[in-house]
């Protein structure tokens, strides 16, 4: 039976004795082993019943076992639905209700506390440990370790993705075999990914940054990872000369940086480090390659797109950019009123299109319709600009552009000048109704350890770099930063407790 996505990323090993995943506790997981417990569980899953559509939702920790059940889905013909374990019950039975979720497998710690969501959806529970246990794991034990794996094309639905729900509530994007396959062919080839790879693999698995990207790429190539189950600076610095790349959220590196066991000698190995899901700082960028002498590189991607940009592996990684558009996928800038193409240079809103580009949000018909457009340009939310050499630079949300006195005011550029300034670790700036300009600007600063900015000769310094209608009106210190699991910062949380500063 001809499955687009399991034959080339799982089926094409069968049988080999190469190494998949090496676990912290030193075992290694070998291909063969991987898809013997991959067709265990997928003859498991059919016995309960599933058929192929059906959504099978996880909400587990990381582990191999989580793997094996994204693999299984795969085989057979069920569409995988990843959920943050950082989800309360309440937030997972809107994900399980949404979804119309056929099975839902949980922690087996939890089972207990959600017995009653599952009842209450008439979803059936299943729990999945981190070591081989929980209930799933038992009725797989005994099920042949072949399956016959279930037709596919790529238009059939391989996974839903939920956003991170930064800019508001998460939303299900659905996502073809077609979506993820292209993707990853895409990025082996230009990250030139290899079966002598080896991934530092610390990301969580919920998020298309830790799975589709992470995971598909190095499945694809035939590589290994050494698969941590979250991030632990420890492990990371002393298990780094084992590995050949890394893909990472900016705070992972800013965690290294921070460490002065992270040398140059520990990153020698490294062939490539990889940032994305939130913006990392041009200083993190220059930092990085003081200490080790490399530079990382920075792609941009979204759950409803997969990637669509990244630095050249090759070229220049030009600190401060996302890079290039990726081969098949068109991306360009447009005026947010019109929907216009931009001429290059212009700040606008990023539109993307290409096979990368899901097939809509699940039950949201409108939603899909405003930012899914019928020439298929999907509108990213995101706001940016492509340079002459042809580097694509994010700017910032839409939703987190400031409209003051009819000015618009892109943070980044605020937020760049105050990170400047003395004693400043970090900063948010943010727009808040104000009576006669409609929003006026807050710069919220991190300060550094030990330091106190003076806030006054900050106002009085980017005063001279900053047109009047940008300077923050208030600009106040605030302990850190809210981020959320993938370390972007939550603008609408703080939005929210200083939207009364200026009534
Ligand atoms: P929601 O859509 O629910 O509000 P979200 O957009 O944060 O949440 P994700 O799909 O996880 O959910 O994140 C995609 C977003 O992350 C992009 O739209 C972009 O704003 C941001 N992002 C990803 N990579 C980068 C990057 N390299 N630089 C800047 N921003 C990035
Ligand atoms: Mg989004």
């Amino acid at each position: 039976m001809v499955n687009p996505l399991y034959d080339t990323l799982f089926g094409r090993h069968a049988g080999k004795a190469t190494p998949f995943l090496h676990l912290e506790d030193g075992q290694t997981i070998t291909h063969s082993d991987f898809l013997a417990r991959t067709a265990r569980f997928a003859n498991a899953l059919a016995a309960m019943g599933l058929k192929p559509g059906d959504r099978l939702a996880a909400q587990i920790d990381k582990s191999a076992d989580a793997l094996v059940l994204y693999a299984a889905c795969v085989q057979s013909g069920l569409v995988f639905l990843p959920l943050n374990t950082a989800y309360t019950a309440d937030e997972v039975s809107y994900f399980i209700e949404n979804s119309g979720a056929a099975l839902f497998v949980c922690q087996p710690e939890r089972r207990d506390a959600l017995t009653g969501l599952a009842t209450a959806t008439n979803t059936r529970l299943e729990t999945l440990g981190t070591t081989g246990g929980g209930s799933l794991a038992d009725l797989a034990k005994d099920q042949p370790d072949v399956f016959e794996t279930v037709e596919r094309t790529i238009d059939d639905l391989a996974a839903f993705l939920y956003t991170s729900g930064t800019t508001g509530r998460s939303k299900g994007a659905m996502l073809t075999q077609g979506n993820l396959l292209s993707n990853a062919t895409t990025l082996v080839d230009i990250w030139a990914f290899t079966e002598q790879d080896v991934l530092l693999h610390a990301l969580p698995i919920f998020h298309t940054h830790g799975l589709f990207v992470a995971v598909n790429v190095t499945l694809m190539a035939g590589g290994s990872m050494i698969f941590m189950s979250k991030f632990d600076l420890d492990f990371m610095v002393t298990n780094m000369h084992r590995a050949t790349t890394m893909m990472g959220v900016p705070t992972f590196y800013t965690r290294l940086l921070d460490d002065p066991r992270f040398t140059k000698d520990i990153a020698q190995h490294m062939r490539l480090f990889i940032s994305g899901s939130a913006p990392l700082l041009a200083e993190t960028h220059v930092a990085f390659e003081n200490r080790t002498g490399l530079r990382i590189l920075e792609r941009y991607g979204m759950t409803e797109t997969n990637m669509n940009t990244s630095n050249p592996y090759g070229g220049d990684r030009r600190a401060g950019t996302v890079g290039f558009p990726l081969p098949g996928v068109e991306l360009k800038i447009t005026d947010p009123a019109t929907g216009k193409t931009l001429p290059t240079g212009e700040i606008g809103q990023i539109e993307v299109r290409g096979q990368n580009v899901f097939a809509g949000y699940w039950q949201m018909p409108e939603k899909t319709a405003e930012e899914l457009r019928a020439d298929g340009f999907f509108i990213t939310g995101d706001l940016g600009m492509i340079d002459d050499d042809g580097y694509v630079t994010i700017v910032g949300r839409n939703k987190d552009l400031i409209i003051s006195g009819g000015f618009n005011i892109y943070p980044k550029e605020i937020e760049l000048v105050l990170d400047e300034q003395p004693g400043v670790l970090e900063s948010a700036v943010i727009g808040v109704p104000h009576p006669d300009f409609g929003e006026t600007v807050i710069g919220l600063i991190v300060a550094k350890a030990g330091e106190t900015p003076n806030l006054d000769q900050i106002s009085e310094t980017i005063a001279q770099s900053l047109a009047r209608f940008k300077q923050p009106r208030k600009l106040v210190i605030i302990s850190e930063l809210p981020r959320n699991t993938m370390g972007k910062v939550q603008k609408n949380v703080l939005r929210q407790s200083y939207e009364a500063a200026f009534e």
